[in-house]
């Protein structure tokens, strides 16, 4: 489905803080409720939330009637069906609108429909007289609103224009048309579309017919391939347009009006994207056109509709040449979006608790398209796993595949269905290699294109072309959550459990792990796979080795331990490693501090001796577990902190310097942006502070002059010790460079690296949030940036408390539903009290923000927790230091 968002930096700080606030208690608990069933109430689990299989919809055609300018617009929809047994009621789905009409009709004979809505957005079409089994056609007339929170049908305001834009997935086309709005129902649909002649209107398929009549333009789109209603898409405004040549089928980039020579940078790239994988499915592109849109109001990052995939504006409008750094987002979600033309489009999940197949394999195949055609932007670098196992340890943490019965079901712990999903597979591809890996895919494709699968039609293809039980391993992984803990003891005793932090209890659970050894033994290096499936097994070839890493390539999902003197032997050895396991040797060994297994000298002993390795992928790692220590920064330790800061890591910063040069790799480059952001916030150095304020006036005066990611830290830091005085003069200079800026990323640069902490430029930034210039996608991102910013969040509460009706009505509903996690998550009591005031008379008002709000509560409990448990660990370290 829909790649997530993040506006980079603002968001992401909030995913590394989270990352540290995992646990695991007894979860599971919204699977086995429904189970118990009383027989005088009726419970969820007696109430239909899925159209009964007795009526199949076979064809559906849509008319609609709309115009930018008018916030209401009308339709008309006629729907093929066959019925299969009698009887007097005809279900469909359908939100918010209003239907003037329904009837089901049959040649001459005609049923009129009394429409009432049930629980799940069903409505049940009830006739006087039983309708026999056959085909009919069900006609529906409607009135429906377009709405602004960038679901279902909705409108954007850009640039003082309207344009008209949809997002389906997962529940929404319901809201603009009456349908069968389940991915079961595959079947071909024909859309018309009528608007004021001067307006583009796009749609899934190519156009078929147009005419006008009386200024009003029409538009018959060709009947699309069999696909399931969240895959349909339409757009209407007065676009601009590029082609992009070189694919398979016709495309264009349709982008608002005046941006087309923005477009140049991902049309020279998406021909080679799509090439390589239709070479990797050994299947063509399925449909007969591709068309990008550049959405300047989405909350998502993007989605692979049928035909016209929209994307965040930010992801198509580009310099001509980024920098190698910020290439990597784009490339990365466009290969993610034509991943699904294949995984989700062609081949669709039969319902919505298997929407992992859809995102972990868009996922894998995004990651697999970057590390062949863009082996510059490191992407065989990258541990994805350490995207999931933060969230995957919270206590009230979902299965990947859980039970889903509506919207909000689907959202609770989407992530995983992308991080945890692509490890998993990637786990796979480990054991049986990329050729097996990639001829059961083919035959999964070949198999189910055009129709609906469940999770054991990939397990049964990828069974076939290997020799490893991958079935048992997928399954204790994907239906269980949460992932194993490791230990190896120095005699080859191995004892799995399930990994939780510090703190906190869970039900233990086992997993089929397979584990990929290395070891040295006679001084030999030697490798073996070995699958795991009980509590304990004994490896006696372990007990005579001289040091053991069993995560060979650190492609397994799980953590590992091992005792002191064998930590001491693997760090001895450790150019045995190459970078991926460097890395994953620090990561792990943070996650056990985590769990409290071993003590803050474990990690700054691992940490010390990859901070001098020669790798800079390697040194960033030890950079970023650094950095996470921070929020063990107080009053008392930060001068301790600043000084080991300067003696250690300055050095680095000064050799690499602020400029970007063209030679500069990718690491490099995020080596440099880490440690000037780390030091920068904590080493309590004048002359960075000075740079940095020179920078950000450059970056202000030409926003081309300086790369983003230097810019954006750089204001940050020069905000942020600005003095009273000049608080004002600052805010005020980068809103006029906002409002100047036309690229969407130099416009994020710009507003989301503020850092204020005074109540009136505070207020100001909120403010701002809730102005036409911030859309209502990227309306929480202040919010969030403001919540970042302050170690006290009284402010952003009197603020909050103020305005929140208006925050809330501007917020897309996904934005609202994920506001207590995104925004108060917090390691302070004090701020958690606030947040539990502000949010308990509201939660359950707004769809799904219990459940963010129980998130915030793990998360910042879990901060706390481990807090108060590594803080004198943490101080002794820096005082032994000094
Ligand atoms: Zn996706």
């Amino acid at each position: 489905m829909k790649q997530l968002s993040t506006l980079a930096g603002v968001v992401a700080s909030v995913f590394a803080f989270t990352s540290l606030s995992t646990t695991a208690v007894v979860a599971q608990e919204a699977q086995t409720a429904s189970a118990v069933v009383s027989p005088a109430k009726k419970t969820l689990a007696d109430v239909e939330y899925r159209l009964p299989s007795t009526i199949a919809p076979t064809f559906q055609r849509i008319h609609l009637n709309i115009d930018p300018d008018n916030p209401t617009y009308s339709g008309k929809t006629n729907i093929d069906v066959t019925v299969k047994t009698p009887t007097k009621k005809v279900g469909f789905y359908q939100q918010d609108l209003t239907v003037t009409s329904a009837r089901l009709v049959s040649g001459s004979s005609s049923f009129p429909l009394n429409v009432t809505i049930e629980e799940y957005d069903i409505n049940w079409g009830e006739s006087q007289n039983e309708i026999a089994p056959g085909k009919y056609t069900l006609e529906i007339t409607f009135e429906g609103k377009v709405n602004t929170s960038s679901d279902g049908m909705y409108l954007s305001r850009f640039e003082e224009t309207n344009y008209i834009f949809t997002q389906f997935e997962d529940m929404h086309a319901r809201k603009a048309f009456p349908s069968f709005d389940e991915p079961n129902f595959k079947i071909p649909y024909q859309m018309t579309i009528s608007s004021p002649e001067h307006q583009e209107i796009v749609g899934n398929t190519p156009v078929e017919k147009v005419t006008v009549e009386n200024g009003i333009k029409t538009v018959v789109f060709e009947k699309t391939k069999p696909m399931p209603t969240y895959l349909i898409a339409y757009t209407v405004g007065p676009f601009d347009s590029a082609e992009i040549s070189g694919l398979s089928v016709p495309g264009k980039i349709y982008v608002p009006k005046g941006y087309a020579d923005k477009t140049k940078f991902v049309i020279k790239h998406i021909p080679e994207i799509l090439a390589s994988l239709e070479d990797f499915f050994g299947i063509k592109y399925p449909y007969k056109k591709m068309d990008f849109v550049a959405v300047p109001n989405f909350t998502h990052g993007a989605m692979e509709n049928v035909g016209l995939i929209t994307y965040r504006d930010s992801l198509l409008l580009l310099e001509d040449n980024p920098s190698v750094t910020e290439r990597s987002r784009p490339l990365n979600v466009i290969a993610h979006e034509l991943a699904h033309q294949w995984f989700g489009n062609l081949v669709t999940m039969a319902w919505w608790d298997d929407l992992w197949l859809n995102e972990a394999f868009a996922s894998w195949a995004a990651s697999h398209t970057m590390k062949t055609l863009y082996p510059e932007l490191n992407y065989a670098d990258r541990i994805v796993q350490e995207g999931a196992f933060g969230a995957d340890a919270s206590p009230t943490v979902k299965p990947v595949k859980k039970v889903v019965k509506s919207q909000p079901d689907v959202m609770d712990g989407l992530g995983l269905n992308y991080s945890k999903g692509e490890s998993i597979l990637q786990m796979i591809e480990s054991l049986i290699g990329t050729e097996k890996f990639r001829e059961g895919v083919q035959n999964y494709m070949n198999t189910h294109a055009w129709g609906n699968t469940v999770a054991d039609d990939l397990w049964r293809a990828l069974d076939e072309v290997s020799d490893f039980n991958l079935s048992a391993m997928m399954k204790a992984y994907l239906e269980q959550p949460g992932y194993p803990l490791i230990h190896i003891s120095k005699d080859g005793k191995l004892t799995q459990s399930r990994f939780h932090l510090a703190g906190a209890t869970v039900e233990d659970k086992t997993w089929a792990v397979p584990l990929k050894l290395t070891y040295q033994s006679n001084g030999k290096i030697l490798n073996e796979v070995v699958f795991i499936d009980k509590e304990t097994t004994v490896l006696p070839q372990l007990a005579e080795a001289d040091w053991v890493f069993p995560n060979d390539n650190a492609t397994g999902y799980f953590r590992w331990s091992i005792e002191p003197a064998q930590l001491n032997a693997l760090l001895n050895n450790i150019d045995a490693l190459n970078k991926r396991e460097k890395k994953n040797v620090l990561y792990n060994y943070q996650a056990l501090l985590n769990a409290d297994q071993v003590g803050v000298d474990s990690v700054m002993k691992v940490l010390n001796s990859l901070a001098k390795d020669d790798d800079p992928a390697v040194i960033r790692a030890a950079v970023g577990v650094l950095a996470e220590f921070s929020y063990l920064v107080n009053e008392d330790n930060k001068a301790a902190y600043a000084k080991l800061l300067n003696q250690n890591y300055m050095p680095l910063l000064n050799k690499l310097t602020l400029s970007q040069s063209e030679q500069d790799n990718a690491d490099v480059i995020r080596l440099r942006n880490q440690l000037f952001s780390l030091l920068g916030t904590h080493s309590n150095n004048d002359q960075l502070v000075e740079q940095s304020v020179k920078i950000a006036k450059q970056y202000l005066a030409d926003t081309s002059s300086v790369p983003s990611g230097i810019a954006g830290t750089a204001i940050e830091i020069a905000t942020r010790n600005s003095e009273q005085g000049e608080q004002g003069t600052w805010f005020n200079t980068i809103v006029e460079a906002f409002k100047k800026a036309q690229l969407p990323n130099v416009k994020s640069t710009l507003v989301y690296s503020m850092y204020f902490e005074d109540k009136a430029t505070v207020f100001k930034m909120l403010d701002l949030a809730l102005t036409d210039d911030i859309t209502p996608a990227n309306t929480m991102y202040m919010v969030v940036r403001v919540a970042r910013n302050l170690d006290d969040h009284t402010l952003l509460y009197e603020w909050l408390s103020k305005n929140k009706d208006a925050l809330l009505a501007k917020m897309p509903d996904y934005h609202v539903s994920r506001m207590p996690e995104f925004v108060s998550t917090t390691c302070s009591a004090e701020n958690l009290e606030m947040a539990n005031a502000f949010y308990a008379p509201i939660s359950e008002t707004y769809q799904g923000m219990a459940r963010g709000v129980e998130i915030m509560q793990d998360e910042s409990q879990q901060c706390m927790r481990l807090k108060s448990a590594f803080q004198a660990d943490f101080n002794a370290f820096l005082n032994e230091q000094l």
